[in-house]
C-alpha cells in the first residue's frame, strides 16, 4: 500500500458516494472492489460494499480531504441532509445521526431495507454526461425513493432492478447495468412526479441549519390540524388523510403500497414508537405544502411561535430572556382564563380545539398550571395521546 498512488477523480454535480467510490475503484484499476474498503476505509475484512458504518474519518484522511470533511461528505454525497431536515424524532440527536450507517446502493438508499435494489438514471442526463465526460454516473437526486422523474429534464427515469446478489462484491456504473429489466413506473400524475422530484432535489441541496425534530413534527401536525384532519377529540382521521393524499398524487387509484406508506408516516408522526423511513416524509411535504420552500417557511413559523424560547432541548436557539418568558406566560394564561370565563363548562379538549396554539404553548411551558385549570379527563377519553404527553 505504501507505493500505491491513489488517483482521485473529481466529484461530479449531484454525484452520490457510491458512484464516487465506483469511479475511484475504476480509475485506480482496483479489480477487487471490496479492496476499496480496506484501502480507503481501513476496514479489515469488508464483506459487502452496500453500506459503510465506520471509516469515513479514515476516508477523509486517506483522500487528504479531497472530498471534504465527514460532515461535508455526508451533506454532499448522501441522503443525510434529507434525514436531518425531515427528522421528526426528538430522541435522535445530531451526534447519534452522524453514527448512522450510510447506505450506498440505490435500492438501499432509502435505508428501510427495501429489497428492490433499484437504480435510476435519466436518459438525457446520461447522454449529456457521455458527450461531456465519456461516461455517466449515478446522481443522488435520482435515487430518492420518491423521485420518478429527472428534476433537471422532467422525463421519467429509467429504472433498473439489479438482483441483490450482484450488489455485495462490486460496484456498478450506469453503462454496466443496461441489460437489467425496467420495472413499471408508478401511476403518479405527471405534475406530482415533477413536484416530488423537485422537492427531493431541493431538500438534498438544503444547506440550512435543520430545525429541531419537535419543530418539524409540529409543522406537519399543525398543517394537518389546519386542513381539518383531526377529529374534535384530537385524533387524526387516518382514512381521510390517505384518501386526500391519494387523490392529490395518483392517476386513478393509488397503489396499496403508497397508501400504506402514507398511513405509516402519519402514524410515525403521532406515535413516537413507530419507526419510519424519514425520506418518505417528502410525500407528506408534497401533499401538505407543495414545495420545499413552503414547508421550510412553515417550519420557521412554527419555531418562532411554538418555541420562542428554544425549549426544544436543542442548542440552536438563543436562551429566552426571563422578561419575554413572563410576558408570554401572562398572555397564554390570559387566553386560557378568558376561554374558561366564556365557557364555564368548557373542557380541555374544547380549549385545544378552539385555542390550539395557546393550548400547545401552555402544555409545553406551563403544564402544571394547565393541568390544574383544565385537568385531563378522568375517564381518559380518547383524546390523541400526542396532545397529552410533552413531546420530548
Ligand atoms: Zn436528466
Amino acid at each position: 500500500v505504501e507505493d500505491f498512488v491513489l488517483h482521485l477523480p473529481e466529484a461530479l454535480p449531484d454525484e452520490m458516494l457510491y458512484s464516487l467510490l465506483a469511479r475511484i475503484a475504476a480509475v485506480n484499476g482496483m479489480r477487487n472492489h471490496l479492496h476499496v474498503f480496506v484501502t480507503l476505509f481501513g476496514q479489515e475484512k469488508p464483506s459487502s460494499i452496500i453500506r459503510i458504518s465506520q471509516g469515513l474519518e479514515q476516508f477523509c484522511s486517506v483522500t487528504d480531504g479531497a472530498y471534504g470533511s465527514v460532515e461535508s461528505i455526508l451533506a454532499r454525497y448522501t441522503v443525510f441532509p434529507l434525514l436531518t431536515h425531515l427528522n421528526v424524532r426528538p430522541r435522535l440527536d445530531a451526534h447519534d445521526r452522524i453514527k448512522q450507517r450510510v447506505w450506498l446502493v440505490g435500492g438501499e438508499f432509502d435505508y428501510m431495507g427495501n429489497t428492490k435494489h433499484e437504480w435510476r438514471e435519466c436518459r438525457s442526463c446520461r447522454k449529456e454526461d457521455e458527450a461531456r465526460f465519456g461516461f455517466s454516473y449515478w446522481r443522488r437526486s435520482h435515487q430518492l425513493p420518491t423521485t420518478c422523474c429527472c428534476p433537471f429534464h422532467g422525463e421519467a427515469l429509467t429504472r433498473k432492478a439489479l438482483p441483490g446478489k450482484m450488489l455485495h462484491e462490486r460496484f456498478w456504473l450506469p453503462h454496466e447495468t443496461d441489460q437489467h429489466p425496467e420495472p413499471a413506473n408508478p401511476s403518479l400524475t405527471p405534475a406530482a412526479m415533477k413536484m416530488l422530484a423537485d422537492l427531493g432535489k431541493d431538500a438534498l441541496d438544503d444547506q440550512g441549519e435543520p430545525y429541531p425534530a419537535e419543530v418539524v413534527r409540529d409543522t406537519f401536525l399543525e398543517m394537518l390540524q389546519y386542513q381539518g384532519f383531526f377529529t374534535r377529540a384530537g385524533m387524526l382521521k387516518l382514512n381521510d388523510c390517505v384518501k386526500a393524499f391519494s387523490s392529490s398524487i395518483c392517476v386513478g387509484k393509488c397503489t396499496f403500497l403508497i397508501d400504506n406508506e402514507i398511513r405509516r408516516l402519519l402514524m410515525g408522526l403521532t406515535d413516537s414508537n413507530k419507526s419510519v423511513a424519514l425520506q418518505f416524509y417528502l410525500l407528506v411535504v408534497y401533499w401538505l405544502f407543495g414545495t420545499w420552500q413552503h414547508f421550510k417557511e412553515r417550519c420557521k413559523w412554527t419555531a418562532t411561535f411554538n418555541y420562542p424560547y428554544g425549549n426544544t432541548g436543542y442548542e440552536c436557539f438563543p436562551k429566552p430572556q426571563e422578561h419575554e418568558r413572563q410576558a408570554a406566560l401572562k398572555y397564554y394564561r390570559g387566553v386560557c382564563t378568558d376561554f374558561m370565563r366564556a365557557n364555564p363548562a368548557g373542557t380541555r379538549v374544547e380549549f385545544l380545539r378552539r385555542e390550539y396554539k395557546s393550548f400547545r404553548w401552555l402544555l409545553r411551558n406551563d403544564s402544571n398550571w394547565l393541568d390544574y385549570r383544565l385537568p385531563l379527563s378522568p375517564r381518559g377519553d380518547n383524546q390523541a395521546d400526542l396532545f397529552k404527553r410533552p413531546l420530548r
